[in-house]
């Protein structure tokens, strides 16, 4: 019986179009054998695991997560050692798909998102909870089965799951460990997505149809010389008939910026106005054209697909609002105040000005627990105050009346103020 380095954990969904993603897998991994993800990682290379220069310089917080689940040399060794160690399959084929076929897939890949239905589905089960890949791209914002909008964020405490601590199982909050997928507010109709809105079914195809075990070998028509040939059969006549005006001009335009008619946004739109599936698109022969008899123009894209005007921004000017914005500040704003204040958007800060960011963001925590220590103080001496002092003595000595007046004398956050007169309470009032 062979031995393996590491917990034989099948990687979930394998095959399928709800294939595990790389940091879901790394994740449970790491909690089963008792340990965080970088810790494992480290492991597994000193096992003799993935070469340091391959390794992304960080792989914690969001970017690391979307790293994790993106292609790039550092994951396909990932994903060959823990085959080693492991004894199961762990690669993605819709992920290797994607890669070969669209120019930086990368980019349309990022953290963790969830549907709480599929997760009750998994727990209700007994299955293991796991991150699905799908769920990963940015072209998907509701889960396919269950139409609903994917969650990004912890319903109990609000915290985004970035972390590689494996303190909880997966599916459990990596904060507070509440469940990822108990809603506080029940689902109502006009959460759900109508059936016939699904922006991503294109995206969702190639996962159905790339996930089968052996689909994506060799033998992909690259989509780049299928839309060579049909813009050079256009120009011969050939099937001129179909494609008119700025279609034409749109593949002629593919002709000349290879690499960005190759993303995947460029592919999603031509297939569209094509008449096609992208999987068809990707996929298809030069013999296979199926241009539909009606092609329709730019104009009839859909809304998710339509072009969007680049913002040119001045990079300087912006920082250096900021930057006399911020000194202006008695208090300290928070990233989302400071980019309202900028017209810009939290993840342009993030990407353009990090240390910047940081700066904001450790005065803004600093602040808040500067704040959060004085009002735990002054509802602590109100509290007292008000079981002790002479000037309460007319009102019933209850913690409901105690909340009454202080709250109106204080103006002080509910649970800090009745923490403190629950503490005051029981060290103050005897059991009767
Ligand atoms: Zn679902
Ligand atoms: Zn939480």
């Amino acid at each position: 019986m062979p031995t393996w380095k590491l917990f034989p954990i099948p990687m979930q969904g394998q095959g399928t179009a709800e294939v595990e993603s790389l940091p879901s897998y790394l994740l449970r991994s790491a909690y089963a054998h008792g340990t965080s993800g970088g810790v494992l990682l480290q492991v597994i290379h000193e096992l003799g695991g993935c070469s340091q220069q391959t390794k992304p310089r960080s792989i914690g917080g969001k970017s690391g997560i979307a790293t994790l689940a993106r292609v790039n040399q550092f994951t396909w060794e990932l994903r060959d050692r823990l085959a080693e160690f492991t004894g199961h399959d762990m690669s993605c084929e819709p992920l290797r798909f994607l890669d070969n076929q669209v120019y930086c897939i990368s980019t349309e890949i990022g953290a963790f998102r969830w549907c709480p239905e599929c997760l009750v589905e998994m727990a209700r089960i007994d299955a293991p909870l796991y991150f699905k890949q799908l769920w990963h791209m940015a072209a998907v914002g509701h889960c396919p089965v269950h139409r609903v909008r994917l969650s990004e964020c912890c319903e109990f405490c609000g915290s985004t799951q970035h972390s590689l601590k494996a303190r909880h199982p997966v599916g459990y909050c990596a904060e507070c460990g509440e469940t990822l997928f108990n809603r506080r507010v029940p689902l109502s109709q006009k959460d759900i997505q109508p059936s016939w809105e699904c922006p991503s079914h294109d995206v969702l195809e190639i996962f159905e149809k790339a996930a089968r075990p052996g689909m994506t070998v060799n033998g992909w028509f690259e989509a780049r010389w299928f839309l060579r040939s049909m813009a050079v059969s256009a120009d011969h006549g050939k099937i001129n008939s179909h494609i008119t005006g700025e279609l034409r001009d749109l593949l002629y335009e593919c002709m000349r910026n290879w690499k960005g008619s190759c993303r995947l946004i460029s592919l999603r739109r031509l297939a569209y106005l094509m008449n096609m599936s992208l999987y068809e698109l990707l996929t298809c022969s030069g013999t296979a054209y199926r241009l539909s008899y009606d092609v329709l123009n730019i104009q009839s894209l859909p809304e998710h697909l339509k072009r969007r005007k680049k913002t040119v921004r001045n990079h300087k000017h912006v920082y250096r609002k900021l930057v006399a914005y911020l000194e202006e500040q008695q208090i300290p704003p928070s990233l989302k105040q400071a980019a309202r204040f900028a017209q810009v958007s939290p993840g342009y800060l993030e990407y353009r000005f990090p240390s910047l960011v940081r700066r904001i963001v450790e005065r803004y925590q600093a602040h808040r627990y500067q704040t959060s220590l004085v009002n735990r103080y002054r509802a602590q001496t109100a509290a007292l105050q008000f079981f002790i002092d002479d000037r309460y003595a007319d009102h019933t000595q209850s913690r409901k009346e105690a909340y009454r007046v202080l709250k109106e004398e204080t103006g002080l956050p509910k649970w800090v103020l009745k923490d403190a007169i629950q503490t005051a309470y029981s060290a103050l009032i005897p059991e009767r």
